[in-house]
Formats: C-alpha cells, sequence, structure tokens
C-alpha cells in the first residue's frame, strides 16, 4: 500500500483529488500570479477527518497546505512547486454547529463560506459583521488564519476581534477544542490568538465560536467627493464626532480607481461627473428609524461641504440605493484584477502621516516613470490603504510590472518612514514573506520561530509562507 493509498482508506477514495486536471483549481491563487504543484488535495468532511490527514502527514512527512476559497491575495493557499505537499481544503467542512441567541454567538465550521455565516446570522435577526467583496468564496477558516479585515472593522474590529474560540488540529494530528464562547476568560495565554492570522503555518483551523451583533435597522450611504487626501482625513474626523459608534465604514477611492469600478459596472450615469479627485464613501448604522438617520447623514454632509471638506454628496434613500453605491466601491478589486498588471500594496499608516505619504509617494513613482498611474482606494477610517500601481489607461496593463521592484522599494521605504505596516490585512504569505521578515527586530524574529518550532518542529504547516 502506497502512503497515498493508506490516505484514500482513512479518508474515503471521494475524499482525495489526485489528477491534475481536477488539482489545478487549487493549484493557482486568485490572482494567478502563483502555481504550484501538490502530492493531492484532500477534501475532508469532519474535524477528525481533518485530525487524520494532518496525522497522515505527520508520519510520512508531507506539508500540509491549508485552503479556504482560495480568495487571498499572497499567495498563501498555493503550494510550491516541488509537488510533495498535501493541499488541505476545506469546503466540505461547512456545518453550522450552533447559534445561540442568549450569548449572541454562533460556531461554525471553518469551511463556511463569510456570505453563508451572514445569512445565517440574518436569519436570527443577528449580524456578523466581517464584511469583504470576496464574501461569496471566502471562508471563515481562512479569515481567521488571514486575520481578515474588510469594510467594518472601524466599528467592529477585524476577524481576531470577533473570534471568542477555535478548534485547530495541530501539525501532529491532535485536535485542540478550544471552542469557548466566552467574552472574558482571564486564565492564561491566549492561545487563539496564535492561530488567527498564522496563515496556516501551526494548524488547520477546523471550527471558531464567532461574536454576533444586534442587526442594524439603518444602512445609510454617502458618498461625497474630496479636493484631496487632507480634506478625506478632516471629513472622516467630523463623521467619527457626529456619528460616533453609528459610523461603520469610511472608505476612500481615488479618481481613477472610481472610473475603473464605473466603466467595470458598465454604469450608465457616473455616480459624480466629472469624477472628483477623491471620493469617501461613508456608511451610518443604525438601530433607529430611515427618516432619522438620512436627516443626520444629510446634516453631517452638509457641513462637510461647508467646512470645505468635501464638494458635493450623494445621500442613499433606499437600501437598494446604498447597496448600488457600495457595488462601486466592491467591485474595485475585481476590476483591478481584470484591468491586470498592477502592483499591490496594502499598508496601514498612522491616520496623521496619510496625506504626506500620498503626496510624496505619488511625487516619487512619477519620477521613477510617467507611465505609472497609482489606484489607491483602502479602508481609510482603520489607516489601511490599497495602494495599488497601474499603468496609464492609454499604455499596456503590464506597463507597471516592469518597474516592480522600483516601485515597491519606493512604497515600503514611505511606509518605514511613516511607521507603517506592509500588510494592514492581507498578510505575508509568499509575496510578503521577506519584506515583512526584514522589517521586524532580532527580538520580535526571535520569538516568532521559537512559536513555529515549539508548535510545528517538523516545519511541515504550510512552509514557506510567512515565516
Ligand atoms: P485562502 O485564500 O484559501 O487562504 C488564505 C490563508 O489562510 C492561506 O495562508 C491558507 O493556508 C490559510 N488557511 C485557509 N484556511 C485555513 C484553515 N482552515 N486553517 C488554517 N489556515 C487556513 N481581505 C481582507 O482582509 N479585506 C478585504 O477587504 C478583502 N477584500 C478582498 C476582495 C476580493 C475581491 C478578493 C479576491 C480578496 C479580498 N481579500 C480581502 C482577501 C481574502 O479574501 C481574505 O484574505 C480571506 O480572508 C481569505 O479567505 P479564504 O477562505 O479565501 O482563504
Amino acid at each position: 500500500m502506497t502512503p497515498l493509498d493508506e490516505l484514500r482508506a482513512l479518508l474515503g477514495n471521494e475524499a482525495i483529488v489526485g489528477q491534475p486536471a481536477d488539482m489545478a483549481p487549487y493549484l493557482t491563487d486568485w490572482r494567478g500570479r502563483y502555481t504550484g504543484r501538490a502530492l493531492a488535495v484532500a477534501l475532508p468532511r469532519t474535524t477528525a477527518q481533518v485530525a487524520q490527514a494532518v496525522g497522515w502527514c505527520a508520519r510520512h512527512r508531507v506539508p500540509v497546505v491549508p485552503q479556504g476559497g482560495n480568495t487571498g491575495l499572497v499567495g498563501g493557499a498555493t503550494p510550491d512547486g516541488s509537488g510533495r505537499a498535501l493541499v488541505l481544503a476545506t469546503p466540505r467542512l461547512c456545518q453550522v454547529r450552533e447559534v445561540d441567541t442568549d450569548n449572541d454567538t454562533i460556531t461554525v465550521e471553518a469551511g463556511c463560506r463569510l456570505q453563508q455565516v451572514q445569512d445565517v446570522a440574518h436569519a436570527h435577526d443577528r449580524l456578523f459583521p466581517l464584511s469583504l467583496a470576496s464574501q461569496g468564496s471566502c471562508t471563515i477558516g481562512g479569515n481567521l488564519a488571514s486575520n481578515a479585515g474588510g469594510t467594518q472593522v472601524l466599528r467592529y474590529g477585524n476577524a481576531r476581534d470577533l473570534t471568542l474560540g477555535v478548534e485547530v488540529v495541530l501539525a501532529d494530528g491532535t485536535v485542540w477544542n478550544g471552542l469557548r464562547a466566552l467574552r472574558k476568560d482571564n486564565t492564561g495565554y491566549d492561545l487563539k490568538q496564535l492561530f488567527i492570522g498564522s496563515e496556516g503555518t501551526l494548524g488547520v483551523i477546523t471550527a471558531a465560536t464567532l461574536k454576533l451583533f444586534p442587526l442594524p435597522r439603518v444602512r445609510l450611504v454617502c458618498l461625497l467627493a474630496c479636493a484631496d487626501p487632507a480634506a478625506a482625513i478632516a471629513l472622516l474626523q467630523r463623521a467619527r464626532a457626529h456619528a460616533g459608534p453609528a459610523l461603520t465604514a469610511f472608505e476612500l477611492i481615488s479618481g481613477p480607481c472610481l472610473d475603473l469600478a464605473q466603466r467595470f459596472l458598465a454604469r450608465q450615469r457616473p455616480g459624480f461627473v466629472p469624477t472628483p479627485p477623491w471620493t469617501v464613501l461613508l456608511e451610518w448604522s443604525e438601530p433607529t428609524d430611515a427618516a432619522h438617520a438620512e436627516r443626520a447623514g444629510e446634516r453631517l454632509c452638509a457641513a462637510a461641504i461647508d467646512a470645505g471638506e468635501a464638494r458635493d454628496a450623494i445621500v442613499s434613500r433606499s437600501l437598494e440605493d446604498a447597496r448600488s453605491l457600495w457595488a462601486l466601491r466592491e467591485a474595485i478589486p475585481e476590476a483591478q484584477a481584470r484591468a491586470g498588471g498592477n502592483v499591490k500594496h496594502d499598508i496601514s499608516l498612522p491616520l496623521g502621516t496619510m496625506a504626506g505619504f500620498i503626496g510624496r509617494t505619488g511625487a516619487a513613482l512619477q519620477a521613477l516613470s510617467a507611465d505609472l498611474e497609482p489606484m489607491v482606494f483602502g479602508h481609510l477610517g482603520d489607516g489601511n490603504l490599497h495602494y495599488n500601481v497601474g499603468a496609464r489607461a492609454a499604455l499596456p496593463a503590464t506597463a507597471a510590472l516592469a518597474h516592480e521592484a522600483a516601485i515597491n522599494d519606493i512604497v515600503y521605504a514611505e511606509v518605514v518612514r511613516c511607521g507603517g505596516s506592509v500588510s494592514a490585512e492581507h498578510g505575508l504569505g509568499q509575496l510578503r514573506r521577506e519584506r515583512g521578515m526584514a522589517l521586524k527586530s532580532d527580538a520580535e524574529r526571535t520569538l516568532l520561530r521559537a512559536i513555529k518550532q515549539a508548535l510545528d518542529p517538523a516545519g511541515l504547516m504550510n512552509p514557506g509562507k510567512l515565516i
């Protein structure tokens, strides 16, 4: 019996994908930037099967590459080219185990799609606030492993903040059931946090207990045209003071990004004519009535225009309006992927440095090449920008890639100068591993290696990623 036959016997034949054509979708990342090879793809249905598969990997010294919806943007779920690894994909591990409306928690398996969890929460008159444009495809396991952020972090925090407990299969195949549903648990090291953001390098997350919130009755969306990033930041301060916790999202979109999204969505009538240099999309969520929220939103927009922070504003009048304004923002990643060939950065900065960063980096990129066009958008309320650099419209989309190394040097030098981070929410994966590790102190690198060594001494969990 070959080792692979043994795995088939353990999990069942239907849980193992071995033919090259059938494996192909699991071997290339969402952006099409990385393609690897694998021994096989395992599709376990239960935590016990994940434990059997990981235990088999430990016995045969086979690397494990956990994979959820494969929507990650840093190549974290793609195996290397050796063909030695087992891709362990979780689409069949997708039961909702419990919804507890007294405790406001939901316990789900790792392969549940984010959208599915949001829908189940909604059916129980609750909100699960994690919200990403990839929510129809990405999974809770992937969200936790990459500590996903998205559009509601401003109010509710990122995946780390939304998780109360996890169940994990450790590198030797042991199951750790840490599915606690407690908001207070002060009994030593918070082990679940080790696995959140670990990008599959410490264990396979098989289930999680997540926080639920009251469902907002009103979601008002305002689109505001701004002259520059400094005006958008002044507007953020005003919106915070005005709305308090009702401000649930504050997104910045540059003119070229808005144009691209509108072209991608084939909009007949753009939101603003002409497209402003910068646009802010803010969301106001309240348990009150729509008329009250609409008046409050209108007052905020009027005050921002009076103060010169905004030049024009559109306020949603219905849920349909709100959705169509959000669609503009949510279309950007896919529109950029379709346009092809930009150099991506997912950076985090102290807000006070943001306007200076955008100004200096834009000028340095222009000095590098007049063909380059920054395509900037992101979660300004969290200090997080997707600072992507493409080519000007008339040029081939790949023109920016020719300058990739120099672009990265310019952007990351400014990030460091501003005291920022080279990954705000996408993680390090294989794309940013070197850069991320190089910017850590010796003490931090030593701690990270000690954790990796303690939990995965054989180095089989997602090798070549993060660390
Ligand atoms: P995968 O891509 O399959 O894996 C991601 C990482 O997690 C890999 O390292 C993988 O090994 C590991 N992993 C997966 N499942 C497990 C598991 N069960 N146990 C242990 N490790 C595991 N991200 C944001 O943060 N904010 C955004 O706003 C955002 N918007 C996006 C928009 C689009 C259109 C796209 C395509 C992506 C976007 N992303 C965003 C990135 C991506 O969707 C998130 O990182 C998401 O959390 C990945 O989930 P996934 O299930 O697809 O994980």
